[in-house]
């Protein structure tokens, strides 16, 4: 199988064993292992093992590798932590606090009064703006 690799990426480095990691899955084309500075105990990162850096650049063929780690992850963190929830998280380019730019997933677990903030949210001032905005993602995606 062909693999992708960046030589000066960290996450490249986890997946080859040149770094260590605390590994809590992995398979052919996942790993996942626990976030060296955790929002809370057993804040897990799943990734695809390749080096893609976005979330956009993932090919949609990981996509079903992808979504059953983190069905099973998700379920170990809730369970060996005691969590009452559970969100996940995905950064893209600095904009978005992306550190790393080799493209990971976030399994945090929740606790209800956690206090945990995850964003604040505002309304459209014009009306017209959500309904343009959606109609200009709708023709890039034709
Ligand atoms: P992001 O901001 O989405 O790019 O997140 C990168 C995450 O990787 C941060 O939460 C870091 O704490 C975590 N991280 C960086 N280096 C390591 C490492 N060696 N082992 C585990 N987690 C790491
Ligand atoms: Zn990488």
């Amino acid at each position: 199988m062909m693999t992708t690799r960046d030589p000066d990426c960290i996450f490249c480095k986890i997946v080859a064993g040149e770094i260590p990691c605390a590994k809590v899955y992995e398979t052919g084309t996942c790993l996942a292992f626990l976030d060296i500075a955790p929002v809370s105990a057993g804040h897990a990162l799943v990734l695809p093992k390749d080096h893609h850096p976005t979330l956009m650049d993932v090919p949609a063929s990981l996509g079903g590798d992808l979504l059953e780690a983190l069905g099973k992850v998700g379920r170990a963190v809730m369970e060996a932590t005691g969590a009452e929830g559970l969100n996940l998280f995905q950064n893209n380019y600095e904009a978005a606090g992306q550190l790393v730019h080799h493209a990971h997933f976030h399994l945090v677990p929740r606790f209800s009064g956690d206090g945990l903030r995850l964003w604040t949210q505002s309304s459209y001032d014009d009306p017209d703006e959500m309904q343009r905005l959606a109609k200009k993602m709708a023709d890039l995606l034709k």
